[in-house]
């Protein structure tokens, strides 16, 4: 057959199949696949001029086609550039662009273009070749300008590819190293095509296959070598012991901790199925896709394991069966630490009794479960052990909480909850009757609890408190919180270790909580304010008043100090209370002013108010902001107060003084202060309250008392003054003992201010 019709079929062919590879290139995902296309797309001119310079029998014809030939190859060698250039770069993105490249073939094109008007390139020369006319050409000055240029780009774009597969991981070089020769070869045979002038340029085919390869290397191509050796390096090293079955169920391959698993060596892997049977028993290891979870042993040597069975098919939609593997993960590990975790999350670490959340958890759960049986609540409490921590040590303050857990755990039956509240409080929750069976003997065993850690030994002070549950929907934490205010009603009755929660305490806590929440608004709306009682001298007349004050509650009407003061002393809001009484005596003493002069108001102080805030200034700046003498504002403090720090309250009562203000001693004889600090304590008055000092059974040895200390008060230079005088007789028997004020309802009871303003006033008149 004519050669040249042979070849042209073959170009027909390649074109086609390069037409095919762009389209499939351009529509790819991966970005590489445009710089693909257009290079199989740019072979296809050089391909077309070459069939059509071998078909033509005219000169125009063969010089159309050489011209395609020419050009092609430039546009040929550009798309090449671009493609090496996104090849090279690894992703496929071409940010830095080789642009002397493009001028160099842009130029090269351009003096070919103007060949038809110089005929500088080359020139048509009629040949005869198998007794057939071609159109060869002949070389002139910028036909080898041409070839200059398309070696050069040629030769820079195999330099880059060897750069880059010099550049690139061993196993990844293998494409590299496919497109590198057929590269090579392709430029070697169109060399050989350029010098033997031959019309046919065979090279052609070579470029035709080098566009399929690339084609097929940058798009559909991936490294199977590589991607083994990943695998069995991944497969290698991964967590779990891997067995790797043929389809016969014979072990091929065993990863190391597979082999690890069965003692065995990859020699050995005939003894896999053994090894296996020996440690999970007899089962079907290799058929059917299957996973399942053992725990093999028992105690500390428990095991945890999860085996997973698969098969592996030809490829996903046939049934046809390669093999199968088998995974066995060791979740011993895993499986402990979720243990110790629950543990700890569910433990006290000192004590190892539950913590408060799960105790609730429990009693929750309990109360559901067990719906008719009747359950206490009991609220364990150490009392100082704050000093027992201060005293001793902490570690023995632990060995204490550590005791006493223990004497907890050995005395609930298994129907008991139980565990650790707070730092020294305990929670046990249990059937009524239970608690009330074994009360006495808990009672005992709190009586005599004794605490050892080496040589020390130290008796602990244990109280509980109770909550039988009536209402079983409240929270678990409401039922300990009513337990823990029983404990409340035990204060210091050092007899008794045991109080339950009961109507009084709930109605006793609800008042303490109204009083509280009304506070603030009865200050600011005037609730609360100050009663007056009179004070008067030896002859009756009024010289002063004591603030006392009352509550007009909204809802509760006219209350009396001891319904709310004993709550706000308890928690210290009694600051409040007293600032308010100050600040209205002063207002008071500020409208007096001027006009009854003379007339001064005592205001009490409460023990807590030391405690909490400056006295001393705070009275001051009062005195200070309403412009009043110090001395109309005097300031009644409990003789308690001494009782602690006395020097320092003495430091209190001393600038007191200093600032020109007359200190009284309230309740001289409730306490336990004596005589003999009596000299010492700088007061200016000594309040003597007859219900603390009379006694009905023993009238006259009380009469004596009070006749007595009314002297030595008058030999120490403090002013006695006696309240609660309530007859005749005794304002003349306190008159003929020397005393110099009188408070009481036998002159007049305490009465609000417009009352006691016209009773003072009126008799002052
Ligand atoms: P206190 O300071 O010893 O006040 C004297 C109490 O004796 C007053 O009771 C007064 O009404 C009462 N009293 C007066 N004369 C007689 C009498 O002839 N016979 C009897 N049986 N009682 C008499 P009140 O007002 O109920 O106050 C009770 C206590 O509440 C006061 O005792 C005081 O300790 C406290 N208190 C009252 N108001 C305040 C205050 O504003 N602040 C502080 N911290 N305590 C206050
Ligand atoms: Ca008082
Ligand atoms: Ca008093």
């Amino acid at each position: 057959m004519d050669s040249r019709i042979a070849f042209s079929v073959v170009f027909y062919i390649l074109s086609a199949v390069l037409m095919l590879c762009a389209v499939k290139g351009f529509t790819s995902p991966k970005k590489i696949g445009k710089a693909v296309a257009l290079v199989d797309l740019s072979l296809i001119p050089p391909m077309i001029g070459n069939l059509i310079v071998i078909n033509a029998s005219f000169r125009l014809t063969a010089y159309i086609g050489y011209y395609i030939y020419f050009i092609g190859m430039d546009v040929m060698l550009f798309a090449l550039v671009v493609f090496t250039n996104a090849y090279c770069s690894g992703t496929g993105d071409v940010s830095r662009k080789p642009t002397v490249m493009y001028y160099i073939l842009a130029a090269d094109a351009l003096q070919m273009l103007l060949n038809p008007f110089f005929g500088h390139a080359f020139e048509l020369d009629p040949i005869e070749v198998e007794d057939k006319i071609y159109y060869a050409f002949k070389v002139h000055f910028g036909q080898v300008i041409h070839r200059a240029a398309c070696y050069t780009i040629l030769g820079c774009v195999i330099l880059m590819f060897i750069l880059c597969t010099v550049q690139t991981v061993r196993i990844y070089r293998e494409r590299l190293y496919v497109i590198l020769a057929s590269l090579l070869i392709c430029a070697a045979w169109e060399s050989y095509y350029i010098f033997t002038r031959t019309p046919i340029d065979r090279s052609m085919i070579g470029f035709g296959v080098f566009g399929i390869l690339v084609f097929y290397f940058s798009i559909y191509y991936r490294p199977l070598r590589l991607l083994d050796r990943m695998l069995s390096t991944i497969a290698g090293n991964m967590p779990e012991a891997l067995f790797v079955y043929d389809p016969n169920g014979k072990c091929i391959w065993a990863n190391s901790r597979a082999l690890e698993l069965t003692g065995l060596t990859s020699r050995e892997l005939d003894g896999v199925r053994q090894s296996l049977v020996k440690i999970f028993g007899e089962r079907e290891y290799t058929t059917l896709d299957w996973s399942e979870n053992r725990v093999i042993g028992s105690g500390s040597d428990t095991k945890y394991y999860s085996l997973e069975n698969h098969f592996v098919s030809e490829d996903s939609e046939s049934k046809h069966l390669v093999g199968s593997f088998l995974t066995i993960r060791d979740n011993t590990e895993e499986q402990r630490r979720l243990q110790r975790e629950l543990y700890n999350s569910t433990h006290d670490s000192l004590t190892g009794l539950y913590t408060k959340q799960h105790l609730y958890e429990c009693i929750r759960k309990q109360l559901i479960e067990d719906p008719d049986t009747e359950y206490s609540a009991v609220f364990i409490d150490v009392k100082n052990f704050k000093i027992v921590n201060d005293i001793f040590s902490t570690a023995f303050g632990d060995a204490a909480l550590r005791q006493l857990a223990d004497g907890i755990r050995l005395r609930m039956s298994d129907r008991c909850v139980y565990g650790r509240l707070a730092g020294d409080t305990f929670g046990v929750f249990l059937p009524s009757e239970v608690f009330k069976s074994q009360k006495e003997g808990i009672e005992r065993a709190l009586t005599a609890f004794k605490v050892s850690l080496g040589d020390v030994e130290h008796h602990l002070l244990i109280h509980l408190g109770v909550y039988e549950v009536t209402e079983r929907d409240i929270d678990v934490s409401v039922m300990f919180d009513r337990a823990h205010l029983a404990l409340s009603a035990i204060n210091n009755n050092y007899k008794k270790h045991i109080a339950f929660y009961d109507k009084e305490l709930r109605s006793k806590v609800l008042w303490e909580q109204q009083m509280t929440a009304g506070l603030s608004e009865a200050i600011q709306t005037g609730q609360i304010r100050p009663y007056l009682q009179p004070i008067t001298d030896r002859d009756g007349k009024v010289v002063g008043a004591e603030a006392l004050s009352r509550w007009i509650h909204p809802a509760h009407g006219f209350m009396s100090p001891a319904m709310f003061i004993p709550v706000f002393e308890k928690n210290g809001l009694i600051v409040e209370v007293d600032r308010h009484i100050w600040r209205c005596a002063c207002e008071i003493l500020s409208q007096w002013k001027g006009q009854h002069d003379g007339l001064f108001i005592s205001v009490n102080i409460s023990p807590k108010d030391f405690y909490f805030i400056d006295v001393v200034s705070e009275i001051r700046e009062l005195v200070k902001e309403y412009g009043i003498d110090p001395a109309m504002l005097r300031i009644e403090i409990t003789e308690t107060v001494m009782m602690n720090e006395a020097e320092e309250k003495f430091k209190i009562l001393r600038a007191l003084r200093s600032e020109g203000f007359i200190v009284e001693m309230d309740d001289f004889g409730s306490g336990y202060s004596s005589l003999n600090l009596l000299k010492d304590m700088p007061v200016d008055v000594l309040k003597l309250d007859m219900k603390f000092l009379s006694d009905q059974q023993n009238d006259s040895k009380a009469q004596t008392i009070i006749s007595n200390i009314i002297r030595l008060a008058d030999e120490l230079d403090i002013t006695s003054l006696t309240e609660g005088v309530e007859t005749a007789e005794q304002y003349q028997l306190l008159n003929r003992t020397g005393c110099k004020l009188f408070q009481g309802y036998y002159f007049a009871k305490p009465m609000p201010r417009e009352e006691f303003e016209s009773f003072a006033f009126g008799q002052n008149r």
